[in-house]
């Protein structure tokens, strides 16, 4: 009765997903006798970086048709895919790259096929990568190459692009060194392999289930392969035998994936960074943790209230850093404050790798997926005016910026961070200047250059919101506006998760105020709110959040450099099993928060997070 449901859904998972992958088969790069036709100087391979691996030679017809068409496209990095990439890369590909949204949006993630690049020196220059016009980067692991793609496309932006170049020139495929360029790509391997056996071992019950059914999933399945790349300009080696024998050749590269143990230099890189952190890490906590928290205060640092309650206590859920956190609540207000509040010290020692060093990469994943919240911040602000100049507070590597001015395209960006990625975001160009530094420090200086001033997820991280929300009242003219986006610790559905709410985020979040509270501060300060959103700002993440959490709560991961226990094969072990255990909760709960969650949302008009738009008043005569 089950293969009737089954084998249809199967056969359709297969297809839907075969044609959505058959979309992403990067274009055939041009012949150069079609620019030549524009009377432009021909572009020569001399005018760029050339970057190959071990094995592979570029024709000389290739490079020539490469550099016309980048000069032609205005682009400044082509990633080069061999018509002959073999099977297992060439699905590994499509799977991590879309070259349509490579030309179109500049939060599209890097990728590569890890065969040959060429890349503007320029672009190089600025990415900190050395490289001499000419000159050829050769003789490199494709997991390198696939490294560097991903290092170098944010410096691109839209100026970057993926062609497949025709003769037969891929080196192969080395299937020891699948999980290194798995890795070098971004991706979770356990993750990755795991959607693989999806449809392998739904195919396989099937085929108990009714053998006769169970052979139109299989023969499906088998196809899949045809469907993604028969006729189109990559034609992969060994795709007959991928198709074919996919039933015996899928679990044989699972197995010599899992198996293999090579690292690239990348790997080591980051193994080196980890050892150094270590170092820190551990000299910082043989002393203890005491000494990262202040002492604990008995009134309100909203409204000075001394009805203080304990709301809940966690440990750090996000980074496992050692430390046990407590958030209280101001019974007159509502304010809700870490207490005992962490100390300088503390905070460099718990924001260390966050969102730099070891957090780097997986901070830009979490920000690349949240375009749609930063067109809505920038429509939010079109809807009452076109700034000249924007400041962003909190601008990180300038994601916000850089989707916005593509809605607002005459507006000026500039942006404002304490770390040293806020100058990355300049030279990325994603914001046109870099301040760093406490934005109440440098508000004389910034006072009048800016009709907005934003900040997004911000005043929650800082120690004295107060004296921000004191800074952004100075730096604004009168008329100009602020916006701010907060979590809201008042929705009342995240609050059924506890300490696993994603909302709490200890010990980050210092401070989560009540929509009420912040208006309020605003008009105190002559900063009249003009616009609310809430419904609409919800991040549908609650209860997979919390789901993930929890799950990875259950066995940390001890390879971190702050681990007090270093890792063993058997808490490696127990950790995957634990993963793999909750990934169907994690997919389900993800479904709910895409759907009811956001529905709930909508249909109350409150979420996990709410936008204030507030314009500064003329001051009142006499005043
Ligand atoms: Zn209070």
């Amino acid at each position: 009765m089950i293969e009737y449901l089954l084998v249809p859904l199967i056969v359709a998972g297969l297809v839907v997903n075969g044609l959505r992958l058959r979309a992403r088969v990067p274009g055939r790069l041009p012949a150069s006798g079609t620019a030549s036709a524009t009377g432009e100087q021909p572009a020569t391979a001399a005018d760029w970086v050339w970057i190959t691996v071990r094995g592979t030679t570029l024709g000389q017809a290739t490079q020539r048709d490469a550099a016309t068409y980048a000069s032609a496209e205005k682009l400044s990095l082509v990633d080069l895919v061999p018509a002959d990439l073999p099977a297992t890369a060439a699905r590994d590909l499509v799977r991590r790259v879309d070259p349509r949204a490579y030309r179109t949006s500049v939060l599209a993630v890097g990728g590569s096929a890890g065969a040959a690049m060429l890349a503007d020196p320029a672009l190089l220059e600025r990415a900190g990568v050395i490289g001499v016009p000419g000159a050829e980067l050769s003789g490199m692991e494709p997991a390198d190459v696939i490294a560097l793609a991903r290092r170098l496309r944010p410096y691109a932006g839209q100026r970057a692009a993926v062609a497949v170049a025709p003769g037969r020139w891929s080196a192969g495929d080395d299937l020891a060194k699948r999980r290194a360029r798995l890795r070098a790509s971004g991706n979770i391997v356990g993750l990755h392999l795991a959607l693989d056996v999806i449809p392998y071992a739904l195919t396989v019950l099937a085929l108990v289930t009714d053998w006769q059914w169970g052979l139109a999933a299989a023969v499906a399945y088998c196809l899949q392969p045809y469907l993604i790349f028969a006729g189109t300009p990559l034609a992969p080696r060994g795709l007959h035998a991928a198709a074919l024998l996919r039933p015996v050749s899928e679990p044989w590269v699972w197995a010599r994936t899992i198996a293999g143990r090579w690292r690239s230099s990348a790997d080591q890189r980051h193994e080196t960074e980890i050892a150094e952190a270590a170092v820190y890490y551990q000299a910082a906590l043989a002393a203890g943790t005491a000494r990262f928290f202040e002492e604990r205060r008995h009134s309100c640092p909203w409204c000075g209230s001394a009805e203080v309650g304990q709301r809940l206590r966690s440990p750090d859920l996000v980074m496992h850093k050692p430390g046990l956190f407590t958030l209280d609540q101001c019974g007159g207000c509502g304010h809700v404050f870490q207490n005992p509040r962490l100390t300088p010290e503390g905070l460099d020692f718990y924001y260390r790798d966050a969102y730099d060093g070891l957090g780097a990469g997986t901070a830009e994943t979490v920000f690349l997926t949240a375009a749609e919240a930063y067109r809505g911040r920038a429509r939010m602000m079109q809807r009452v005016t076109t700034p000249k100049a924007w400041l962003d507070v909190g601008a990180g590597h300038g994601h916000f910026c850089a989707i916005a001015s593509t809605l607002l395209p005459d507006t000026v960006f500039d942006g404002l961070d304490q770390g040293a990625v806020i100058e990355d975001a300049e030279r990325r160009g994603w914001i046109a200047t870099a301040h760093r530094g406490m934005f109440p420090d440098l508000a004389g200086e910034l006072a009048g250059r800016y009709d907005v001033v934003s900040m997004h997820h911000y005043l929650e991280h800082t120690r004295e919101p107060l004296a921000e929300l004191d800074a952004a009242a100075q730096v604004l003219p009168s008329g100009g506006y602020l916006l701010i986006e907060l979590p809201d610790p008042q929705w009342r559905l995240g609050q059924i998760f506890g300490r696993y709410w994603m909302v709490w985020f200890q010990p980050q979040h210092q401070h989560l105020m009540p929509i009420g509270n912040l208006v309020a501060a605003l008009e105190r300060r002559g900063l009249q709110p003009v616009a609310i959103e809430r419904g609409p700002v919800h991040q549908a993440n609650d209860a997979v959040m919390a789901v993930y959490l929890f799950v990875t709560s259950l066995v940390t991961d001890r390879s971190k450099p702050w681990s007090p226990r270093p890792a063993t094969a058997l808490t490696r072990a127990s950790r995957a099993l634990v993963l793999a255990a909750g990934l169907p909760f994690i997919v389900a709960t993800l479904l709910i928060d895409r759907t009811l969650g956001r529905a709930l949302a909508r249909h109350w008009d409150r979420g996990n997070a709410y936008r204030v738009l507030a314009r500064k008043q003329e001051p009142a005569d006499g005043s």
